[in-house]
């Protein structure tokens, strides 16, 4: 990656940062869940409306170090109006390239992509994929809390 890409991707990481999308609490959610990342300290609630098998609205409320919000962020633009079987794909995504799976491809992941400089530092991929996993829970209609760990 070119010093040029890596501070733009750094400038869009800090702008979710300091100014996050769809941070708020949700009324009108069919599903929600609690996620934990005890090794950072971060802390976020996923609210979702799905209606039709499609994510008709978003919200996330808490957050904690800047990967961990701004990625919470980037989900919700990522995954609002798309059908629920795109967002488990788009995890699986997600996921493969910020554990450094995917090969540096990205595939699809658009926005997304801005977070895969994670995969260098290995206790910030709990920090990215927080939000994500409690995403899954609240689809799964899991209410558990999710500890990534
Ligand atoms: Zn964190």
């Amino acid at each position: 990656m070119s010093g040029d890409l890596r501070e733009l991707y750094q400038q869009l990481v800090f702008d979710h940062y300091k100014r996050p999308r769809n941070q708020h609490v949700l009324g009108q959610a069919t599903h929600h869940a609690e996620g934990h990342n005890p090794l950072c300290g971060d802390e976020v609630t996923v609210w979702i409306d799905v209606a039709d098998g499609i994510v008709r609205d978003v919200a996330f409320e808490g957050g904690g170090c800047a990967i961990a919000t701004a990625s919470a962020s980037l989900m919700t633009e990522a995954i609002k109006g798309r059908p629920v079987a795109d967002v488990e794909r788009i995890f699986e995504a997600f996921h493969r390239m910020v554990t450094g799976k995917d090969g540096g491809t990205h595939a699809g992941l658009g926005k997304l992509e801005v977070l895969a400089g994670v995969r260098e530092f290995p206790l910030r991929v709990k920090c990215a994929t927080l939000a994500w996993h409690t995403l899954h829970a609240a689809l799964e209609r899991d209410s558990k809390p999710v500890i990534t760990e």
